[in-house]
């Protein structure tokens, strides 16, 4: 397949990796930042292949994982009402809650649903008038024009009995946070290509620039995250910190405009809290003030709801590039994919599921 088979070669990975090699001379650790990279990362075995000298870590961009325990709690209460059909991503159904998860709901009599697309949900609205249809709107940049649009289209068609659960989270803001952490162990970035083709890689360049370090934007694919990875320690062992674009086959500097447009025009930003690690400013999409109509969270007035993350999981260290997943005590033995205490065991993109599917133990 075009632009895919390609991007798997493993003559040209060994061609990467031997340039990685000769051009690493001390040890630097880089954040992939997207789950996804990390699911891919771990799979091919990327990091194992590396120089010794190269560490990387697993960023924070796993929706599902940063949704807040708060938030999942919020949905299922709302799920849990006898008026409601609840649609959602069918990989937020199993993340767990402070006490059950969307599944639970569901066998108790619940009426959730899960869909491909948020326009399907409103499609369910439209054809339940006498129900209150909401969607949980999970995810970052990446949705946010699909989720964006769906509201729009509620809209202009006067459909009054949709909602959405507005969980949206951003990139920039996130890696900001980590790197004024002091803490913070992070020398370069591998951007994720999937958000910056929509929101394009300028906003980057303040970031690259304050902080010092080298942003590669960057695909999913073994060729990509290897050339990524190539760039980046070209850049640190130059002493460059820039901004450059493995994936241009898919990302434009100024990224998707007419997604742009239709996100400024329904979203604003707002501060959110990423579970496991903290409340950032500016960080999340919420509703802007002519859409709050369609503001599940409003329209149910569900109050604020606290919730305590389980003592455990270290998954915010390890979204922080702090620890791995094979470091948490509960790693393979009460936490598994089918019974998991955190988020990044649950999700596939999630660091502690990639690591237990793949046998890093
Ligand atoms: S293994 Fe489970 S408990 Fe440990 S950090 Fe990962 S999700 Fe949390």
């Amino acid at each position: 397949m075009k632009y895919l088979e390609e991007f798997r070669d493993p003559v040209m990975a060994q061609k990467l990796l031997a340039g990685i090699a000769t051009t690493t001379t001390r040890k630097w650790v880089i954040m992939e930042v997207c789950g996804g990279q990390t699911h891919a990362i771990i799979k091919n075995g990327i990091d194992q292949l590396l120089p010794r000298q190269i560490e990387l870590v697993h960023g924070p961009g796993c929706p599902v994982c940063v949704t807040p325990l708060e938030m999942i709690d919020k949905a299922l209460a709302i799920a849990s009402r006898p008026e409601v059909i609840f649609t959602s991503f069918g990989d937020m159904l199993r993340v767990p809650g402070s006490k059950q998860d969307l599944f639970m709901v569901k066998s108790g009599g619940g009426d959730v649903r899960m869909v491909y697309s948020p326009l399907d949900a409103l499609k369910i609205a439209r054809e339940n008038p006498d129900r209150q249809v909401v969607f949980f709107g999970v995810g970052f940049e990446t949705t946010a024009p699909l989720t964006a649009m769906t509201v729009w289209q509620a809209y202009q068609q006067k459909i009054d009995n949709f909602s959405m659960l507005v969980s949206h989270v951003l990139v920039p803001p996130a890696m900001t946070a980590l790197l004024s952490s002091p803490e913070n162990r992070v020398q370069a970035f591998l951007a994720a290509g999937h958000v910056c083709t929509v929101m394009g890689w300028e906003e980057y360049v303040p970031i690259a620039e304050k902080y010092k370090v080298p942003i590669v934007v960057t695909g999913f694919e073994p060729v990509d995250i290897l050339e990524g990875i190539f760039m980046a320690v070209q850049q640190l062992e130059q002493g460059r910190a820039e901004v450059e674009n493995q994936y241009t086959r898919v990302v434009k500097r100024e990224g998707n405009r007419p997604a742009q447009e239709l996100i400024s025009k329904v979203f604003q930003t707002t501060d959110r809290k990423w579970r496991g690690i903290g409340s950032f400013p500016q960080s999340g999409f919420a509703l802007s003030p002519e859409f709050e109509k369609y503001d599940a969270d409003k329209r149910f007035d569900l109050g604020d709801i606290r919730v305590e993350e389980p003592p455990e999981c270290i998954s915010g260290l390890i979204l922080q590039g702090l620890k791995k997943p094979h470091e948490c005590e509960e790693f393979g033995k009460r936490c598994t994919p089918q019974s998991p205490l955190g988020a990044t065991m649950v999700s596939s993109e999630g660091a502690c599921a990639a690591y237990y599917n793949y046998h890093r133990r």
